[in-house]
């Protein structure tokens, strides 16, 4: 068995920013700690986005700490400008990046000493201490609504959207009232026969600029949640949709309009709760992610409410696990910060003598 003082599961943004700052708290690479992350690239989860979104047309991406991502060409993918970018900064750093390897459960050692087993598709590693920078990706949200069984079309997800050629000529209507659902609309729009948008509540559309106080009132909506022991939304769902150019003509032409919920799919279609249907040949559910943390259930962190409720980055029922890219820190500034966050966190608690963990709880609560 393989033996550690942190593992770090998950190499997207949250992971690699505790790695770095781990790194530069004195922490080994290797015997010090791990990163572990099942995705066959560097990249997290932007390798696996859609080709057709560009470098230019994500908002917003925070460098990751001590490397600036500079010249990128903003026609090119963000899944390759992204995944180059991280391949680099772990070489730059010499990050310990073990991949792929699958994190399928961390119980508890059981043995009085305190430990961590990490059960993984490459054996199980001891560690004292675990961060969780897992995003959301793998864990796509499916609503369920009624005659979903029935529709004899195609339904996909965001995670299967490869870009909207997949979709001339067809009949789409797309669900969900975030950036993802909006770039896919205005997309298939180009090729498609029809499209109609659907969202369950009306979209907030942002005209002003987005800046560091709008930010700070969205990551402490989230935060609220999450403290009172709920599943976090995501920071982007309490950001509303900044409006762009190109969304600005799709409104003028009619493809940017939003319909409530369908009441049900039918073997052609949706049909609303006034009995008016709209045929289709594909539904496109951009209906967002759920945190992908199945694997840690064995340590019950969940509060009755469904969520895991943190202090900072730091797991309130079990000081020993980190939640990074959660909640309130689930963008590229809040995962650089909350990286930083558990790694000195954990420096406090592993190094220093017992009391030392109340310090370590005042500089776990001051990631933001
Ligand atoms: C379409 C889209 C566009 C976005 N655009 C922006 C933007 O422009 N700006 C912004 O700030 N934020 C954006 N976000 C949010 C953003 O992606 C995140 O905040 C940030 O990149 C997530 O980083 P992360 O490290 O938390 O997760 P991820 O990048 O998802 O990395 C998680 C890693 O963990 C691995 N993993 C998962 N489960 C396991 C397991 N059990 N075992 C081992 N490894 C595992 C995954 O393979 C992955 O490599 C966007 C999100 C989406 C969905």
């Amino acid at each position: 068995m393989n033996s550690v003082d942190v593992v770090v599961v998950g190499a997207g943004q949250a992971g690699l920013s505790t790695a770095y700052h781990l790194r530069r708290l004195g922490f080994e690479p290797g015997s010090g700690f791990v990163v572990l992350d099942r995705a066959p690239r560097p990249g997290g989860a932007w390798q696996f986005r859609w080709p057709t979104l560009t470098y230019g047309r994500v908002h917003g991406m925070h460098a990751l700490p001590g490397m600036e991502l500079t010249d990128a060409d903003p026609d090119r993918p963000s899944a390759e400008v992204i995944g180059d970018y991280f391949a680099e900064y772990e070489r730059a750093f010499d990050l310990p990046v073990l991949r792929p390897v699958h994190v399928r459960a961390v119980r508890d050692a059981g043995d009085g000493d305190g430990g961590l087993l990490v059960d993984t598709s490459a054996g199980e590693w001891r560690a004292r201490a675990l961060v969780n920078a897992t995003g959301t990706w793998d864990r796509p949200f499916w609503p369920r609504v009624r005659g979903q069984e029935l529709f004899r079309g195609r339904q996909l997800h965001t995670v299967q959207y490869q870009g909207p050629a997949a979709f001339a000529g067809e009949r789409v209507i797309v669900v969900g009232g975030g950036t993802s659902a909006v770039q896919h609309l205005l997309e298939i729009a180009e090729v498609a026969a029809a499209t109609t948008w659907v969202t369950r509540r009306p979209p907030v559309f942002r005209t002003d600029g987005f800046g560091e106080v709008e930010g700070r009132a969205a990551v402490a909506m989230v935060e609220e949640r999450v403290r009172r022991g709920l599943p976090p939304r995501s920071v982007v769902s309490v950001t509303g949709l900044p409006m762009t150019e190109a969304m600005r003509r799709a409104r003028e032409d009619g493809v940017l309009v939003r319909h409530p919920m369908f009441a049900a799919l039918t073997p052609d279609g949706a049909v609303w709760p006034d009995g008016h249907t709209v045929p289709a040949d594909t539904v496109l559910w951009a209906t967002g992610f759920r945190a992908a943390i199945d694997h840690l259930a064995p340590l019950r962190l969940r509060e009755p409410g469904g969520g895991i409720r943190v202090h900072g980055t730091r797991v309130d029922r079990d000081p020993r696990v980190h939640l990074v890219g959660y909640g309130p820190s689930a963008s590229t500034i809040g995962a650089n910060r909350a990286g930083r966050a558990a790694a000195h966190d954990l420096r406090i608690l592993l190094t220093a003598p017992r009391p030392a963990a109340a310090e370590a709880a005042v500089i776990s609560s001051t990631w933001r």
